[in-house]
């Protein structure tokens, strides 16, 4: 537990099994209790972890009246069905993630068939298909989440204590991903939109929007403006230099779009032979698409369309499909 600013705290809670290792959540002292940015994963570690450095703080479960998620991904929204049975808080998410919830875990196996078929069209073999299957306990809760109590569209000021935290609608890594900014003290709560180290995974999903990708840069080019002095993000360490960082980011995804482009050069391709003939995990050395793990290999491919949506948006390349298959080319 850190107190970065006065009355503001930095809990760290564990993800189980996760090389990110844990997610950064802030508890916000309130006049009559606290708010909490982002829960965590839903885990009895994790849970044990909020109640340890909440006792360092010298409160508890019961003393936080409401929760703000910035996206309802597992690692920051999975804990608020624990934390439910321990307090009264309001949940508050944005209304695009609220949907998310309500069609995507409640229809699991409907998204699941959904990405399986994606596969096909877009020219992956038999072999790295089907999607793993989920443990039935994760289905469960899955199909029965937690339903916000109120939404916000982005814009809206939460006042907690001393600060007032702007909503600022940031989509791309989640549809309703929110950022929180406070203007006075020059804060801003990134969760994963803006990490210091790893780029924020973009992926082409049924419920993800229709560019994600071209959503994300533009939520960037969003926070390139404002006058931030701290980032708070949802995992890695807190930094100062948000501009740089939003330039670097900017800077992964040109050279993205550059390689396919180089690879469209050869003749039409596939998704799948486009993202096997690029280099992945470029801040790592960089690594083929034939040697990343299953799971990554699937991240791999969505974030490949997520691309190249947003290249058939800007016009760059355009695609055709020939026997239920789509390729791509340049335009
Ligand atoms: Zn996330
Ligand atoms: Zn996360």
């Amino acid at each position: 537990m850190i107190e970065v600013k006065p009355g503001i705290y930095q809990l760290q809670i564990p993800i189980h099994n996760n090389p990110l290792g844990h997610t950064n959540t802030y508890l916000v002292r309130d006049n009559d209790g606290y708010l909490l940015i982002d829960a965590g994963w839903d885990s009895k570690e994790a849970l044990q972890a909020m109640k340890d450095q909440l006792s360092e703080i010298g409160t508890g479960l019961d003393l936080i009246t409401r929760i703000i998620v910035t996206h309802v991904h597992g690692d920051h929204y999975g804990l608020v069905h624990t934390l439910k049975n321990y307090t009264d808080a309001e949940i508050i998410i944005h209304r695009r993630e609220k949907e998310v919830l309500m069609y995507r875990y409640t229809a699991v196996y409907e998204t699941l068939s959904d990405i399986e078929e994606s596969w096909m069209r877009n020219g992956a073999p038999q072999n790295e298909l089907p999607m793993p299957g989920l443990p039935s306990r994760d289905t469960h809760r899955l199909q029965t989440p937690v339903i916000p109590d109120s939404t916000v569209e982005g814009g809206e000021i939460i006042s907690a204590g001393d600060y007032s935290l702007q909503v600022i609608w940031t989509p791309g890594h989640a549809p309703g991903h929110i950022c929180l900014y406070e203007p006075t003290s020059k804060i801003l709560f990134g969760g994963d939109h803006v990490l210091p180290v790893i780029t924020p995974n973009i992926s082409l999903l049924p419920y993800a929007g229709e560019n994600p990708l071209g959503e994300f840069m533009d939520s960037l080019k969003t926070l390139d403006g404002l006058d931030v002095e701290i980032v708070l993000p949802a995992h890695e360490n807190i930094y100062y230099d948000l501009h740089k960082r939003i330039a670097e980011i900017t800077h992964h995804h040109h050279q993205r779009n550059l390689e396919i482009m180089n690879t469209l050069k050869e003749g039409p391709k596939t998704a799948y032979k486009i993202s096997s003939a690029i280099t992945w995990i470029p801040e790592s050395g960089g690594i083929r698409y034939k040697d990343l793990p299953p799971m990554h290999k699937r991240m791999a491919l969505l974030e490949t369309l997520a691309h190249l949506k947003a290249m058939l948006v800007d016009g760059e390349v355009k695609s055709f499909t020939e026997d239920d298959i789509d390729y791509y080319e340049i335009s």
